[in-house]
């Protein structure tokens, strides 16, 4: 079994009309990525997996998916879709393979309301946060608000972790340590820190190693080899490789591509006397059963 934990709604439903396709060539070293995708383009690059978590992210209070209608998705509204709404459509057409998370904005007067309404009537199971992403204080009292009925109704929350190139995203509000404070605070919280908060994968694993119930995912990461390397040797160090969540972040990379990278991790050091990441605990965290570890 292998379990995805971190993907993206596709913004099309139907191929991506050729004048919306939208080349990023920031978002890693080696290559550029197709931002905008199709259904079609996401269950391909799912194949190797047997479940994933998708999710949308809420840019700005009140967001909706980039002025994308219903129309162009292939449903029948013409309304802009709601990105939850987009992602549980997909969810319901692939009930066997995919779990879908909300996302939602602390700043939004109806983020609660939001939260109840995704669970009851669209049935995801989950919530994506990303401070920097969203700019809001994931201490302040409307974020914790999110938090405290999450655990109350046993919604993992995937946050954001680390870095990112957006100009316009404060990279403090996404620092590891803060994920501390939260766990501290709601010690039943389910929580994945998103690529094992990169570049700070050791405040992660000094995180992930004392709370029960905090993972890290190890997507956006492989395409830096040494840091990938060192990442999972530290984390194997101290003690704490069973708390890593196999993850691509789809579109950004592919489960393909992580599979064959934890399996590769080693190259790097071979022929030095370097230490080696332990290969059995590689294989145990590409089949881990994350859902069983999330409560879902
Ligand atoms: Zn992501």
């Amino acid at each position: 079994m292998i379990i995805d934990v971190h993907t993206h709604t596709p913004q099309y439903r139907s191929p991506v009309p050729p004048e919306r396709i939208e080349i990023f060539d920031k978002w890693r070293p080696d290559r550029p990525v197709q931002a905008i995708y199709s259904w079609e383009d996401y269950m391909a690059a799912m194949a190797p997996v047997d479940r994933a978590i998708v999710f949308p992210i809420a840019w700005v209070a009140g967001a909706r998916t980039g002025g994308v209608t219903g129309t162009e998705l292939g449903l029948d509204a013409a309304e802009p879709l709601d990105p939850n709404e987009a992602t549980a459509e997909l969810v319901r057409a692939y009930p066997e393979k995919l779990i879908g998370f909300m996302s939602l904005h602390p700043h939004d007067a109806g983020a609660p309301a939001a939260l109840e309404r995704c669970v009851r009537d669209l049935g995801l199971r989950g919530i994506k946060l990303g401070a920097n992403y969203q700019n809001f204080d994931p201490l302040e009292d409307r974020a914790l608000a999110i938090y405290a009925r999450a655990q109350e109704l046993g919604l993992p929350i995937l946050f954001h972790q680390g870095t990112s190139p957006v100009r316009n995203a404060p990279i403090r509000l996404a620092h590891p340590l803060i994920m501390d404070q939260i766990a501290i605070r709601y010690p039943e919280l389910r929580i994945i820190m998103a690529h094992m908060g990169h570049p700070w994968q050791v405040d992660t694993i000094t995180v992930i190693r004392k709370h029960p119930h905090v993972y890290a995912d190890i997507s956006g990461l492989f395409y830096r080899p040494f840091s990938f390397y060192e990442s999972l040797l530290k984390c194997a160090e101290w003690g704490s490789l069973h708390k890593l969540l196999f993850a691509s972040d789809y579109p950004i990379s592919t489960p393909e591509e992580n599979i064959a990278a934890l399996r590769g991790v080693n190259r790097i050091v071979e022929g030095s006397a370097l230490p080696r990441v332990p290969e059995d605990q590689l294989e145990a965290l590409i089949t881990r059963d994350s859902l069983k570890l999330l409560g879902l």
